[in-house]
């Protein structure tokens, strides 16, 4: 189901609303074509999934394409990734030539005769170099980028000078060694999708049912990709000292991205690991991907963990805060601009596990707390981040770059 621009009114308000509409007038027929690497997992599938159709509400003509590639490419530039976030590289010719001659490949049948396109990280960033440019390029970078490994920036650089416009998810990701036009866009969520709508009990319920996770010990949760950013393993060892206070049970659960390679190999490890828990039903693992899922679950918990040790931005915060659900998250990237430490959550060093445990046994045990955090956290998002001002961002992006 797709909403009209009105249907946002209630949440975000006439005034922004107005705002929308008035800034896209100098854009009606204006075609704006978006290209990312998923149509489905993580993040970035996440938000065009709102933000395109909603653009066409507002009288652009936006388009959304998937880049094409086979699991080596997506091994490879899952490694770009991960070297961006720094991560360590051996960059090899061979990796190179698959990265770029993939995006070659994909240019020859995928015409662009767009007024604007913009780039989802850096899996199709070399499209650019096939192309006669004749209109602008916008690269948007949903990953950390305070600290990339130097030889893997270096490389993916030359194809980022090409761009008319860069966009980052918070300042601190903003390259003084980048000599082009960076903008500041954190991400948002669409309040009204099945992932973030309010459900009734009997949905929750038959949701519950459905995939088994019992509640008669409250829940503690983590929604992410099972990927080494994520610490998935860590957060194990945080529910294990939770559990020395606390009788509770763990949710993990990530469903598995295209372009993500290394979801089956950690999923492999966590089950090898902790085999007697998962046998137990203490740890519970969920690898379907389902919105009306992940919103149950991030309803129904006690707490939301988010123990990640780099995060470009997080939309699992802000989709946990949104739903008024205590979270303590990790002081990392994007999650900073999400959180403010003891008001709308808490926020701990990474490998901070007791101070972690400490916190959630406290959110347990506390239910004023809990209630204070959750109210907070659901103010904090309808202010910040909906994806009405995600919407009207790109739009004045837009209106100055044509
Ligand atoms: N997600 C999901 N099912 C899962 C795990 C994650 O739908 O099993 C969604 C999650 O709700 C969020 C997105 O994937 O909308 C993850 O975005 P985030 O920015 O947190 O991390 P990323 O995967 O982009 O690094």
């Amino acid at each position: 189901m797709q909403y009209d621009i009105e249907s946002y009114r209630k949440i975000a308000g006439d005034e922004a609303i107005a705002k929308i509409y008035r800034t896209a007038r100098k854009l009606y027929g204006k075609y704006i074509l978006n290209i990312n690497s998923t149509y489905q997992g993580g993040g970035v599938a996440e938000m065009l999934s709102s933000l395109v159709p909603l653009m066409n509400r507002t009288g652009i003509d936006a388009e959304w394409r998937i880049l094409h590639g086979n699991p080596d490419f997506f091994t490879v530039t899952k490694k770009f990734h991960n070297a961006l976030q720094g991560a360590s590289i051996h960059l090899t010719d061979l990796k190179k030539n698959l990265y770029v001659n993939t995006n070659s490949n994909f240019s020859i049948y995928t015409h662009v005769k767009h007024d604007a396109v913009m780039i989802h990280d850096p899996q199709p960033l070399p499209l650019i170099t096939f192309y006669k440019k004749r209109q602008p390029w916008i690269w948007r970078c949903h990953i950390d980028l305070t600290a990339p490994n130097p030889e893997i920036w270096d490389y993916l650089k030359s194809f980022i000078l090409r761009y008319d416009a860069v966009i980052v998810s918070m300042k601190n990701y903003v390259r003084k060694d980048l000599p082009v036009e960076q903008r500041v866009i954190p991400p948002a969520i669409d309040p009204l999708t099945p992932k973030n709508m309010e459900l009734s009990e009997e949905t929750i319920q038959k949701y519950l049912k459905k995939f088994n996770i019992p509640t008669d010990k409250p829940l503690i949760t983590q929604i992410s990709r099972f990927d080494p950013w994520k610490d998935p393993l860590g957060v194990i060892e945080v529910f294990k000292k939770v559990k020395e206070e606390k009788d509770v049970r763990l949710v993990l659960c990530g469903s598995m991205a295209a372009d993500d390679p290394e979801g089956y190999k950690i999923y492999s490890e966590v089950v090898k690991k902790e085999k007697a828990l998962i046998e137990k039903g203490d740890i519970i693992l969920l690898t379907t991907e389902n919105n009306i899922l992940v919103n149950v679950l991030q309803r129904v918990s006690s707490v939301i963990i988010q123990k990640s040790t780099r995060e470009g931005f997080g939309l699992t915060v802000t989709e946990a805060l949104w739903k008024g659900t205590p979270v303590v998250a990790s002081k990392v990237g994007g999650i900073t601009l999400q959180i403010k430490d003891g008001w709308n959550g808490f926020l701990l060093d990474p490998k901070d596990y007791d101070g972690f445990a400490k916190r959630i046994v406290q959110i347990l045990k506390d239910k004023e707390l809990a209630e204070t955090l959750g109210k907070n956290g659901k103010e904090y998002v309808r202010e910040n981040f909906l994806i009405t001002r995600l919407l009207l961002q790109h739009l004045e992006l837009l209106r100055e770059i044509l």
